[in-house]
């Protein structure tokens, strides 16, 4: 980290990245900290113009721990989606230099460094539209970038599925299927693109939004109520 002790540098990465809207739903996890689904899900990707979450990512030897902003309110890391992001992307991180600043992170500088990360969503959030998804996706890809990381898409997608499990879809344009995988680690949960958004040109999706309040019942306690009590989520599980 030739710079980092001395200056006040920040380096930063911005990303964008769309929403996805299933056609077969993911409803249901088999395991909740992993985020692991019952059923495999198939979604369509939007037009990141239309509806996106763009995020920025800081990093800087000033800064005293991670941060986050949503829509220009702070709001708390501590919770197990974005810390599973963050310690993955962390771990997969490289050397970085940025030679007109002067800046060198090596790999290993990265565990003591804390980033700071502010998000937009052009669209309604927690609202059902999806802003977990295209929010957790850019989460990862836009730190990924910052970061050097060399993974590819598919493990991006599963990294970003252990923030929120439709996020993992949003990594690819066009028709994307989540496999739900077989292994405990969750390691073949990842998207694979069916389709790139050129394949079907003249479609078009028409969102109306009718509220744009919080919803009142989240996805993750829907999904849970469901899982215990509703013998047809467990019969299209079994029959798919
Ligand atoms: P939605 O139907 O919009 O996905 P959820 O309640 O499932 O609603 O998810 C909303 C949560 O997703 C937010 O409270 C926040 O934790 C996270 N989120 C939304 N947008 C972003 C974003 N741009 N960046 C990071 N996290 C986000």
């Amino acid at each position: 980290m030739a710079a980092a002790e001395e200056g006040q540098w920040v380096l930063m990465a911005t990303g964008r990245s769309p929403t996805n809207i299933a056609v077969i739903k993911y409803w249901g996890k088999r395991d909740e900290a992993l985020i692991l689904p019952v059923n495999d899900s198939i979604s369509v990707t939007l037009d990141p113009d239309h509806l996106s979450a763009t995020t920025t990512v800081a990093v800087s030897p000033s800064f005293p721990s991670d941060r986050m902003w949503l829509n220009g309110k702070e709001i708390s890391l501590s919770g197990g989606r974005f810390q599973s992001c963050l310690r993955e992307i962390r771990k997969r991180a490289q050397d970085v230099e940025d030679e007109k600043k002067g800046i060198r992170i090596k790999k290993e500088d990265w565990g003591k460094l804390h980033v700071h990360i502010a998000s937009y969503n052009n669209f309604p959030t927690a609202a059902g539209l999806a802003s977990s998804a295209a929010g957790l996706v850019c989460f990862v890809f836009t730190l990924g970038n910052l970061m050097n990381v060399k993974e590819d898409y598919g493990e991006l997608s599963s990294i970003a599925r252990q923030g929120s499990g439709s996020a993992c879809r949003s990594i690819y344009g066009g028709f994307v299927k989540w496999c739900m995988g077989k292994n405990n680690d969750g390691s073949d949960s990842i998207a694979v693109q069916l389709a790139d958004e050129a394949h079907w040109n003249d479609l078009v999706i028409i969102i109306a939004v009718v509220s744009s309040k919080q919803k009142e019942t989240s996805s993750t306690s829907g999904m849970r109520d469901s899982v215990e009590t509703s013998p047809l989520l467990q019969y299209r599980a079994q029959r798919k």
